[in-house]
């Protein structure tokens, strides 16, 4: 599943392949892949027809290409006047973008298809899960940047540790108010946006910090240690192109995403810690797994024990 650092993989590949760009026209497969475009396929088809798409932007696994010139559907709901529109992209479980030449065969789970009337590269998302989906939305102002504007239906997320308009002082404040663990704190969308599973085993790994650790104990160094780890990590993966635990996922150009750098936690249960030595630690969290080091990360007196029997 692509996580942040894939996804702004992505958005980078787009904002040279795309930006500045006309469409021809938009041409949608399947249905299922512009569900939340609630006035339908046909409508996001005439919502993207003779728009240039300007410069890519992301928020957490959100991403979004702003649209220049006159919309060839009917008015927004909010009517005219407004910021204007975008095309809002989540890539889901297995979800692609993919640019390349305009004649090449149709990939099998080829679901919207992006044509440009320069003739060049076209733009395809290919999704074999159905579970990302593509819609055309109103650009609202942010509430987290008081410059920027964000698509409508994400204007509740918040900005991710890798943006300018991210706060840590907001974020500290925000996270001393919750009574939640500090992992369940991390995937919370409503505080950060961003970091998966994977990326807050990682961080909280590196800041020594117990998944279950009581978010209403930390102290503003500890807030920071573990925002820092997570830019960290995140960094890491996105220097080396995004990290690849899904065979389905692909960057832009159709290239798969190469993870260098071994993961110091995630997936390595009965691994040595690579700081101590102790076998790495797996538990049950929300369905899906926290692992950690006994050594390094020990448990809280007080933990909060969501989702887990530990
Ligand atoms: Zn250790």
């Amino acid at each position: 599943m692509p996580e942040l650092p894939e996804v702004e993989v992505v958005r980078r590949g787009l904002e040279r392949w795309t930006t500045g760009r006309t469409i021809a026209c938009a041409e949608v497969l399947h249905p299922r892949s512009v569900r939340r475009h609630e006035a339908g396929p046909a409508d996001f088809a005439a919502r993207l027809k003779g728009r240039t798409m300007l410069t890519p932007r992301r928020r957490g696994k959100y991403m979004w290409i702003p649209l220049d010139g006159e919309s060839g559907g009917p008015p927004p709901r909010n009517g005219s006047g407004g910021p204007g529109e975008a095309m809002l992209a989540h890539l889901g479980m297995s979800g692609q973008l993919l640019v390349g030449e305009p004649d090449r065969e149709r990939e099998k789970h080829l679901r919207v298809r992006i044509v440009f009337d320069d003739g060049g590269h076209d733009l395809r998302f290919v999704d074999q899960r159905t579970f990302g989906h593509l819609m055309v939305t109103d650009l609202v102002p942010d509430a987290f940047s008081a410059e920027a504007l964000v698509p409508e239906p994400i204007v509740h997320i918040a900005a991710d540790p890798l943006e300018d308009a991210f706060d840590a002082e907001t974020f500290f404040r925000a996270l001393r108010r919750r009574r939640t663990g500090i992992k369940r704190a991390l995937l919370d969308q409503s505080l950060i946006s961003g970091v998966g599973n994977i990326y807050a085993d990682e961080a909280l790994w590196r800041a020594r910090l117990h998944w279950a650790r009581p978010t209403d104990t930390m102290t503003r160094a500890e807030a920071t240690r573990v925002l820092e780890a997570a830019r960290d990590v995140m960094g890491a993966a996105l220097a080396v192109g995004g990290t690849s635990f899904d065979s389905l996922y692909v960057n832009v150009n159709g290239e798969s995403g190469y993870f260098e750098r071994s993961l110091d936690a995630y997936g390595r249960r009965d691994e040595p810690c690579r700081r101590c030595g102790t076998p790495i630690r797996r538990d049950e969290f929300m369905n899906r797994s926290s692992y950690s080091c006994p050594v390094c990360q020990p448990r809280p007196r007080r933990a909060r024990h969501q989702g887990s029997g530990t």
